[in-house]
Order: C-alpha cells, then sequence, then structure tokens
C-alpha cells in the first residue's frame, strides 16, 4: 500500500530535477520532487548558460528576471581567456564575446549567471506551477511493475519512511546516481580525467582583471591548470583545478585532492592569481571532472536526466545545460502521456532523440578540456571542436515522433542559419512585427505555423494551436512556400512540415504521429 500518489516523482531537487518540475507543471501536471539538502545549490558550479536553456527560460517568462540577477555579478558581455595567472601573460581568447554571432538567429542571448542563483528562481517558479518540492527526503528504494513505481521515500530529520506510488520516476540525482545504479544502467566514454577541486575565496583582484571584462579565464602554468570564474568587481570567485605538475601525464598530476591541506590550497590560490595579496579561502569542494554518458536514459518507467545521465568536464558548460535540454524534451512527453493526450511509446522517443546528443555533448566537452586544460597530452582521442551554437540550437533529432523528410543526410547538428525548418531542428527564431519571435509562438500545445495570405486556412487540430506568420523572411526560414504548414512541438521542435499546401487530414495525421499514436 502506498501512503502517497503522484503522477511523476522526481529525485533531485537541483538543476535538472526543478526544471523538470517547472515544465511538467508549465504543462498542467503536478509532480513531488524530493532532495536530501535542506535546500537548492549552495555552491555557484554551473555558470555559463547557453541559448537552449535561455530560450527556454524566455518561454517561461523568466528571462529578464533571469538576466538583472545575471547583471549583479556578470557582464552580459564577458569572454572566455586563458592567462598564465591573473597577473601574468594572455594566452589566448577562446570566446571573445559570450554572445558573438547569435545575433538573429535567437531571440534571447547566453548568460553567465551562478547555479545557486538560477535554483531558487525556478524553485520559485515550479512550487507557482503546482509542483510538491520535499527537501532533506531521500528516495531509498525503488520498485516498478506494469502499472507504475512504488520509491520509499525516507525523511532524514525525523528518520521516517513513506511509500509514493508514481505513474513514473525521473532520476535527475546527479552523477553518482544512485537511481542509475539500482537500475543497473552502466556508463561509457572518456572515464575519470581528474580529481579537481574549487576553491571558493574572497580575495581584490580588480586591479588585475584591468580592463578584462571575462566570465571565464582559464589559468595555464607549470603549477596548474583549470579557470577562475570571478564576479564583475573581481573581489569573489572560484578557481577550480584541474591538474598540478609540470606532467600531466602523471597520475599525481590528476590527483589535486590527495593531501590538500589550507596551505596548499593558498599556495595555488596565490600561484594562478600571479600575486601576494591578502586572500581567504571560503570553501574548498572536490569533485571528479568526467566525461561519461549512459549507456541508456531510461529503465521502464524510470527516465534519466541531467547528471545522471551524462557527466562532464565543465570546460564549455555543458553539463547543466544539457541536463535542461533532457528535461525540456521528456517534461512534456510524460505529460502528454499522463494526460492521456499521448501514447506512452511517445516515451521511448526521449532515449533515441537525446542519447545521440547526448554522446555528442560528452565529446564535446572532453573536446573542450583536452585542448583548453591538458593540451600536452596531445589530440589522438579527440574529435574536432564543433561550434557552441551548433550544439546549444543547431541539433538534429531523429525518432518515430518526428517525421523526417526524405533524403535525410544523417547529421546530429548544424548551424541555425543552415537549419531551414527542416524536422527535428529547432523552430528557427524569425522576428515578428510586434517585436515577438516566431519562438514566442510556441506555447504548452503544438503549434502549427503557416505563411499568412489569402484564403490560407487558419485551423489546426485539437491539440494544437493555428498560426498564420505574416513576417519577413518567415517562409524562407521555414522552408514552406505558399498554403504549406509546420507542426512545432511544445518544445520548440519541428515535428513535421509540409512545403507546399497540407490538408487538414494530413495534418492530424501528423499529429498523431508527434504523439505516438498509430494512424
Ligand atoms: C565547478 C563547476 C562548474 C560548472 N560550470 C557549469 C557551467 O558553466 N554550465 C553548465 O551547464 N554546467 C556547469 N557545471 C555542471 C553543473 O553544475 C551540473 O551539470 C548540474 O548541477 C547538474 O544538475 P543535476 O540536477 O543533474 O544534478 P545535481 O546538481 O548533481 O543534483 C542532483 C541532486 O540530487 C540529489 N539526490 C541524489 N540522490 C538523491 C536521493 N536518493 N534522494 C533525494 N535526492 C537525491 C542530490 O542531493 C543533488 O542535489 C559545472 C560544474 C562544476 C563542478
Amino acid at each position: 500500500m502506498s501512503d502517497e500518489e503522484v503522477p511523476v516523482l522526481i529525485v533531485g531537487g537541483s538543476l535538472v530535477g526543478l526544471t523538470t518540475a517547472m515544465l511538467l507543471g508549465h504543462h498542467g501536471v503536478p509532480s513531488l520532487s524530493v532532495e536530501r539538502h535542506a535546500g537548492t545549490a549552495i555552491h555557484p558550479r554551473a555558470g555559463h548558460f547557453q541559448l537552449g536553456t535561455t530560450e527556454l527560460l524566455r518561454q517561461m517568462g523568466l528571462e529578464e528576471r533571469v538576466r538583472t540577477k545575471s547583471l549583479e555579478t556578470y557582464s552580459a558581455t564577458g569572454g572566455i581567456i586563458a592567462v598564465e595567472s591573473l597577473a601574468g601573460r594572455e594566452l589566448a581568447t577562446y570566446v571573445k564575446e559570450l554572445n558573438e554571432g547569435v545575433e538573429g538567429f535567437s531571440p534571447t542571448v547566453r548568460v553567465f549567471i551562478n547555479q545557486d542563483v538560477l535554483e531558487p528562481i525556478l524553485r520559485e517558479k515550479a512550487v507557482e506551477l503546482g509542483a510538491t518540492v520535499r527537501n532533506r527526503t531521500e528516495a531509498a528504494a525503488v520498485e516498478q511493475d506494469d502499472d507504475g513505481v512504488s520509491v520509499t521515500l525516507r525523511d532524514l530529520d525525523a528518520g521516517e519512511e513513506r511509500t509514493v506510488r508514481a505513474q513514473y520516476v525521473v532520476a535527475a540525482d546527479g552523477n553518482r546516481s544512485p537511481m542509475r545504479a539500482r537500475l543497473g544502467i552502466g556508463m561509457r566514454g572518456y572515464g575519470e580525467l581528474s580529481r579537481s577541486i574549487t576553491i571558493y575565496f574572497r580575495a581584490d583582484c580588480s586591479e588585475l582583471l584591468r580592463d578584462r571584462n571575462q566570465g571565464v579565464i582559464y589559468v595555464h602554468n607549470p603549477q596548474l591548470r583549470g579557470f577562475f570564474r570571478l564576479d564583475r568587481a573581481g573581489g569573489t570567485g572560484f578557481l577550480v583545478i584541474n591538474t598540478v605538475g609540470e606532467d600531466v601525464t602523471q597520475d599525481s598530476a590528476i590527483d589535486v585532492q590527495s593531501g590538500l591541506t589550507e596551505e596548499r590550497a593558498l599556495s595555488y590560490l596565490r600561484t594562478a592569481i600571479g600575486a601576494d595579496m591578502p586572500m581567504e579561502i571560503v570553501d574548498v569542494a572536490n569533485w571528479r571532472a568526467e566525461a561519461n554518458c549512459a549507456e541508456r536514459l531510461r529503465a521502464g518507467r524510470v527516465f534519466l536526466a541531467g547528471d545522471a545521465a551524462h557527466v562532464v568536464p565543465p570546460n564549455g558548460g555543458f553539463g547543466g545545460n544539457m541536463g535542461v535540454q533532457d528535461a525540456r524534451n521528456l517534461a512534456w512527453k510524460l505529460a502528454a502521456v499522463v494526460r492521456g493526450e499521448a501514447d506512452p511509446s511517445l516515451l521511448d522517443t526521449y532515449e533515441a532523440e537525446r542519447l545521440p546528443l547526448c554522446e555528442l555533448g560528452v565529446q564535446q566537452a572532453y573536446t573542450r578540456y583536452a585542448t583548453r586544460v591538458v593540451p600536452e597530452r596531445g589530440s589522438d582521442d579527440v574529435e574536432p571542436p564543433v561550434p557552441d551554437i551548433e550544439l546549444e540550437i543547431g541539433h538534429v533529432m531523429r525518432s518515430p515522433a518526428i517525421l523526417s523528410e526524405d533524403g535525410d543526410d544523417g547529421v546530429v547538428h548544424l548551424h541555425p542559419s543552415a537549419a531551414g525548418g527542416r524536422p527535428g531542428t529547432r523552430a528557427p527564431h524569425v522576428a515578428l512585427p510586434d517585436g515577438r519571435s516566431t519562438l514566442d509562438l510556441v506555447g504548452t500545445d503544438f503549434a502549427v505555423l503557416r505563411p499568412a495570405g489569402d484564403g490560407v486556412d487558419d485551423w489546426a487540430p485539437p491539440g494544437a494551436t493555428s498560426h498564420l506568420v505574416d513576417a519577413d523572411g518567415f517562409a524562407d526560414a521555414y522552408g514552406l512556400s505558399a498554403g504549406g504548414a509546420t507542426l512545432v512541438r511544445p518544445d520548440a521542435v519541428i515535428a513535421w512540415r509540409s512545403r507546399g499546401p497540407a490538408d487538414r487530414d494530413e495534418l492530424s495525421r501528423a499529429l498523431a504521429t508527434a504523439l505516438g499514436r498509430s494512424v
């Protein structure tokens, strides 16, 4: 017997668990998130939020709030460089300006905002939309059958246990994912890269920053390799150290944690700053840099999302952003199945669509780690870098719920300017005459977009909303001619299009396929 029933139980109430809860709420499905910790993140961790994430925040009405919060700590135009030390020579520029090359392809911009500042915003929105978040609560055991999942929850303060019955469970329980282990899902990839540390500190580095307005500053010198993220005033922030010592092929070089004392941490900090000045260590966190992907994203009624599904080094800022995309792909599908609008087989498309992209993300994070942190190790297993924008909003997905077109070339990423509205890609951004974007037409329903014109059928099947778009460049960007139509999912992915005139039956069949219903 269960003590409580919920449609969806989410294990983990951090970045990805909270995003999933918020999105389920957006789609009208209540959820219960359980989180061991007493609150949201205590460390900044993720800071670089990519377009895929900021477009979702915009959809959720959080864009301005997040941008305002971001500016309290970071500049909107910071870049990513490498230095010998803050006081020393500049070695490389990886990203000149955070949003260079973005304009015209997205209605929003990338931001730097610390995870411990973003999470409370997500949590508040999730709760506002009907989610329950229970802290100091651990998922202690899980059992599933054909009809649902029974999860034993332990109240970590009272020590009491209760059982919750859910139709589905999302395991957003982080890189060591106890759920993943229980389900027997293995990881594959590049393995452990280093036993890294993050030193949170206070020191007045403002003079050393000079006019360098940077979001991330890599440090590369014979003593250590890692990166700084500093607030805009240069007074607080953190230093990540991935490797120490000159010979990065040595095991001791990739183990920064063993034997670490406060004195040694201070000496690392002084070396990375490159000057002696008053400095105070606030905290030191140990973590493993890894680049691995789960072999599967689903076991029965349990789905892996976020770090539970893929663990990457922070270089390039992929980890949290990939997790947000997992949540965005999964949440509307879960909601549509729970509400009885989609066939449960739709849930199989989560793995079909996301796993190749998770593997790509792991590969690309590894490329950035290898080239920015340990270039001395050589490039035998390093794939060429894919431009960031292609990894953010240039994905190409395939699954039975996406009606790919004849002549599909099989690519999994391309520049958004080349996507051309093909099924499986994110709907292109086109500015509307009222100042909004075509992406703003994507709500909780499917959206049917057609070029406006005389006699164009302003109709959408139940479960979708019709929009006749009268905007320069729209038909070209979406690859439509007069009478053509495109069907956009609630996660802004194009499910189907008819370049030329399509009748109502065709559109209804496309929607049924996009919901996993047999036609
Ligand atoms: C130094 C650093 C910098 C980074 N920078 C970036 C960046 O710039 N951009 C980016 O996108 N990513 C970045 N990341 C990665 C990012 O922090 C992670 O990818 C992100 O936190 C993953 O979120 P998650 O919700 O999947 O997992 P987590 O944040 O690990 O959360 C999992 C949660 O599950 C809880 N939990 C686990 N088991 C249970 C259980 N049985 N019951 C209840 N609760 C449980 C845990 O307490 C935890 O709170 C960085 C990471 C580090 C370390």
